[in-house]
C-alpha cells in the first residue's frame, strides 16, 4: 500500500484546517470501508487522510424544527437501532440488507454518500425521504438537496475542502410510508443490481405526494420524476402504480455489465416500482 499522513484531529475546526491546506490529495476517512479498499487497488492515491472519528460536532441524530438532523458520522448499524431512524422503513430497510455486521459497524452514512457510487445502498431512500446535505469548510456552511449533489458515478459536488456534516429530512405531520428492495446476486453481501426506494403521502385513497429513488440504474442514483407525475394527485389504484413502474423503467438508464443487462435491470425497475409503491400503501 502507498505511504500517506495520517491526521487525527480532535474537532472540527481541526479536521477543517487540515482540509483547507487546499491540496486535492487530502482526503476525510470515515469508517474506511471504501477508503482503505481503493486505496490497495490505487483508485485512490491520497498524499494526506484526515480521521474523522474524533470529531464529536458529526456525531448524532436529533430532531429538531420539523427535520431529522443525522449526523455525518452516524454508522449504517445505527440506522438499525436508533428509534429516530428505525420508525423510517425505507432507511432501515437498506441499512439491514446493507454488507455485514461488521462492515456496518464502520461504515457511515457520509462515506456512502462521499463514495457517490450509483449502487451505494443508503442513497434511494435518501432521496425518497428529500434529504438536504449540509457541506462545512472554513468559509461557511452551505446545504442543498441531496438529489444535486450527486454529478455522475463518483463524483459529487463537494469541494475539496469540504465536508459532509449532516443530513436533514424533512418530518411530515401526514400520514407517510416508505419502502426499500435491493436486488442482488446473494442475500448478504451483495453490490445491487437494482434498488428502489418509495415515499407516499396519503390522503384518503389519493396519492397526495409520492417519491420514487432508484438505485444501480443510472450514472448516479436518481428520482424517477415521471413516473412521481403519473400517481401525484392520483387515486391509488392498479392502473396507476402500473403506468408509474412501467414509465420508472423507461426513464432510468441502466448500463450491462457483467452482474447484469441493462434490460433485466430495466424490467426488475418495472416489477420493484410497482411492489414497493403496493408494500408502502399497505404499511399505512
Ligand atoms: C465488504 C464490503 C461490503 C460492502 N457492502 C456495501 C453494501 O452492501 N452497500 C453499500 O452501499 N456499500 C457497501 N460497501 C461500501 C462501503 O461500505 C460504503 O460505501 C460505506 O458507507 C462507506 O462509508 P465509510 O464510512 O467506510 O467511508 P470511507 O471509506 O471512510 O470514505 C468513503 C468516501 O467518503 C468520503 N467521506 C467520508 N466521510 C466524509 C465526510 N464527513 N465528508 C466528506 N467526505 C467524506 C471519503 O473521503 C471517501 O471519499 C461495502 C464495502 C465493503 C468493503
Amino acid at each position: 500500500m502507498r505511504d500517506f499522513e495520517l491526521l487525527q484531529p480532535k474537532n472540527l475546526a481541526d479536521a477543517l484546517d487540515a482540509l483547507a491546506q487546499n491540496n486535492a490529495s487530502v482526503h476525510p476517512l470515515a469508517g474506511g470501508t471504501d477508503m482503505l479498499v481503493d486505496i490497495r487497488a490505487q483508485r485512490a492515491q491520497p498524499d494526506v487522510l484526515v480521521a474523522l472519528q474524533n470529531v464529536n460536532e458529526l456525531r448524532g441524530v436529533t430532531r429538531t424544527n420539523g427535520h431529522l438532523r443525522v449526523g455525518a458520522s452516524t454508522t449504517i448499524a445505527e440506522f438499525l437501532k436508533n428509534p429516530l431512524l428505525t420508525e423510517h422503513d425505507a432507511l432501515r430497510q437498506a441499512a439491514s440488507v446493507f454488507a455485514n455486521p461488521l462492515i456496518r459497524n464502520s461504515a457511515t452514512i457520509a462515506g456512502n454518500i462521499g463514495s457517490a457510487s450509483p449502487a451505494g445502498d443508503m442513497l434511494p431512500p435518501l432521496l425518497a425521504f428529500d434529504a438536504q446535505i449540509e457541506l462545512v469548510s472554513k468559509n461557511g456552511t452551505r446545504t442543498m438537496p441531496l438529489n444535486e449533489f450527486f454529478l455522475g458515478p463518483r463524483k459529487t459536488a463537494r469541494n475539496a475542502n469540504e465536508l459532509i456534516s449532516n443530513l436533514q429530512l424533512p418530518i411530515s405531520n401526514l400520514q407517510t410510508a416508505s419502502a426499500f428492495y435491493k436486488l442482488g446476486l446473494r442475500q448478504a453481501d451483495a453490490i445491487s443490481l437494482v434498488s428502489v426506494a418509495v415515499w407516499l403521502q396519503r390522503d384518503s385513497d389519493m396519492i397526495r405526494d409520492v417519491r420514487i429513488a432508484l438505485g444501480a440504474v443510472a450514472p448516479r442514483p436518481m428520482r424517477a420524476t415521471r413516473a412521481e407525475e403519473i400517481l401525484h394527485g392520483q387515486i391509488f389504484n392498479e392502473t396507476n402504480v402500473k403506468e408509474a413502474a412501467r414509465v420508472a423503467s423507461e426513464e432510468c438508464a441502466p448500463i450491462d455489465d457483467l452482474r447484469a443487462s441493462a434490460n433485466y435491470r430495466r424490467r426488475m425497475v418495472n416489477v420493484y416500482v410497482r411492489r414497493m409503491l403496493e408494500q408502502a400503501w399497505r404499511n399505512f
